[in-house]
């Protein structure tokens, strides 16, 4: 099995240079070669000029909102200057807010923590786990994993339909509802199978039936424009450590008023605007209104700053040409493993349907975690084994039951039985 073909194809140049490209590792078998980080999927390394302008910066850090002093003043303008680029990234509303977190599953847990009384969710069992589990205050219903972009819209049709009074509130699209609020919240591209969803239409969807929608951007975004006014989705979130800035942070982007009329997800200094002692031995607080609310304590300023800069450098390379890349390199593997009839790759959508870098699959009669490692070990290649924090797709992708509460860790596999975890490849603009 050409097992090398699964590297890093050096015959065309990676878009953009990333830190960690040169790193060698010893093999097993004796000798050592360059490290091949097939992984950008999990964790994406930092850009060259991500760390070039953290480096700039650092030795200027100081504190954010805090001073009169020239350096605070440099790292708040930095700190508000990222908050700008982001919203220009994302093609934001001009009323939308930008909320620093430090991942998607912190943005997540913000906007599950700020919905409002009453608030129904639903999600595909298809999510990451970050999307499928921060609504723990809500009725939630979990939609069956759809097997086209096309049965997904109508999944969800049906579902919010089933909550409408009457068919006329179709027709009406207050985004409060008729029924109460809702939120529906989808991933742009699977972490497990990199395939893209129709967000476009699944956000039409839910606003024709009052709904709001939130869209998990975590692996859509670096590899993919996303426009908050095309998709018409009313918040983004998404993780500075897949966007080539692994520096703690990341971003919650949508509509404000949610997000003002809840309770600050954390309670502290930057997000009070004023405290006063009350005679009976209390406090008093008014909350900042903007994305302060919800940014207490000192920000990650040099997160943030890393964000701004990755956008501006994937902007600049223009995601046509990462796209391109991540095609070819996608064919390449698939090429390289044609002729291995064990080879099954994982899609709910069908192996030809538009993804982003991200491929996973089963080699049957192998436990993907020894396959995995054998690929670290034999050929200094970096890949991800498991479930991928997706536990529900993976066991329906699979061929098993979404509902059964198999293993997180990796059962062996006996020969010729099915696999129960997977093996997944991902690229990015360093590959
Ligand atoms: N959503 C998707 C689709 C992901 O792939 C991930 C991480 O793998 C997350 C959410 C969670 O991201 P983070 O771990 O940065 O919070």
């Amino acid at each position: 099995m050409p097992v090398s073909t699964l590297a890093a194809d050096q015959s065309v140049r990676a878009p953009l240079p990333v830190l960690g490209r040169d790193v060698t590792v010893p093999l097993v078998t004796g000798g050592e070669v360059t490290y091949a980080a097939l992984d950008y999927a999990a964790s994406a390394p930092a850009l060259q000029r991500v760390w070039d302008d953290v480096a700039a910066y650092a030795p200027y850090y100081g504190s954010v909102h805090r001073g009169a002093g020239y350096l605070s003043q440099l790292s708040t303008d930095l700190f508000e200057n990222a908050r700008r680029t982001v919203a220009a990234f994302l093609d934001c509303r001009g009323t939308d807010q930008v909320v620093f977190t430090r991942s998607t599953t912190d943005s997540l847990n913000l906007l599950a923590a700020a919905l409002p009384d009453g608030c129904e969710v639903f999600v595909f069992e298809t999510e990451h786990h970050a999307a499928l589990l921060p609504w723990r205050g809500a009725r939630v219903t979990c939609l069956d994993a759809p097997s086209s972009p096309r049965q997904a819209v109508e999944t969800l049709e049906r579902a919010l339909a089933d909550r409408d009074p009457s068919p006329s509130s179709r027709l009406r699209s207050n985004r409060g509802g008729p029924s109460g609020p809702a939120l529906v919240c989808v991933t742009g591209a699977s972490n497990v199978t990199g395939e893209l969803w129709p967000v476009r239409e699944l956000a039409a969807a839910a606003h024709a039936h009052g709904a709001r929608i939130v869209l998990d951007a975590a692996q859509l975004a670096p590899h993919h424009p996303v426009s908050v006014r095309d998709l018409d989705v009313d918040w983004v979130a998404f993780s500075g450590h897949k966007l080539y800035a692994p520096f703690g942070s990341g971003v919650l982007a949508g509509r404000a008023d949610w997000l003002r009329e809840a309770e600050p997800y954390l309670a502290g200094g930057g997000a009070s605007r004023r405290v006063t002692r009350r005679t009976d031995g209390g406090v008093d607080v008014e909350w900042h209104d903007g994305a302060a609310r919800h940014e207490a304590g000192s920000p990650n300023v040099i997160g943030a700053h890393a964000i701004a800069s990755a956008c501006g450098a994937l902007t600049e390379a223009g995601f046509d040409t990462l796209l391109a890349r991540e095609e070819h390199l996608i064919r390449t593997v698939r090429e390289g493993l044609a002729d291995v009839p064990e080879v099954r790759f994982l899609s709910l959508f069908g192996d030809d349907a538009p993804r982003v870098g991200v491929l996973s699959f089963v080699v049957e009669g192998w436990n993907s975690s020894h396959f995995a490692a054998a690929l670290s070990a034999e050929y200094g290649i970096g890949v991800r084994d498991g479930l991928f924090c997706a536990h529900p797709l993976v066991r329906t992708l699979l061929g098993g039951d979404p509902r059964s509460q198999g293993e997180c860790g990796a059962p062996e596999a006996a020969p010729g039985e099915k696999s129960l975890n997977a093996v997944r490849v991902s690229f990015g603009a360093g590959t």
